[in-house]
């Protein structure tokens, strides 16, 4: 069992749940990809696991802070949660909705921590989203 599983499988533990091969084919599902969309992932899970278990999985994977939604305009996608892997920045494009992962900028994330220590503010986590166009529909 990968780190990372043996890490969920404690999370699921700790709030009094155990490792079901739907949770299991979830989590991996979402790990190592960019961001999907609750169609994307259905497409990866079915017919392993059915409908209801996938939305039910993703309703406890939200509330356990396991996964996380990325906001798209009125749609979300969805993906893990820091604790789950290592932390990073999207690019969003508003014309196609293609999701760019941004490179690890420490610059950024010490002036974060900085500002919220400034407004006396104990950050936890924060997100950061860039919106704008790709360059497919810049061009296009
Ligand atoms: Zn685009
Ligand atoms: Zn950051």
């Amino acid at each position: 069992m990968s780190d990372t599983l043996v890490q969920l499988k404690d999370t699921l533990k700790r709030n009094g749940y155990s490792l079901t091969t739907a949770r299991r084919t979830v989590f991996e599902a979402l790990q190592s990809q960019p961001p999907r969309s609750m169609r994307e992932l259905a497409t990866d899970c079915l017919p392993a696991i059915n409908r209801a278990s996938l939305y039910r999985t993703i309703e406890l994977f939200e509330r356990l802070d396991i996964v996380h939604r990325l906001h798209i305009g009125w749609k979300y996608k969805l993906e893990l949660s820091d604790a789950f892997q290592p932390h990073h920045h999207h690019a969003i494009c508003t014309v196609c909705g293609v999701i760019v992962t941004l490179p690890e900028d420490e610059a950024i994330e010490r002036r974060l921590a900085e500002m919220a220590t400034q407004a006396e503010f104990a950050l936890h986590e924060h997100q950061l989203e860039l919106r704008g166009k790709c360059r497919d529909c810049v061009n296009g």
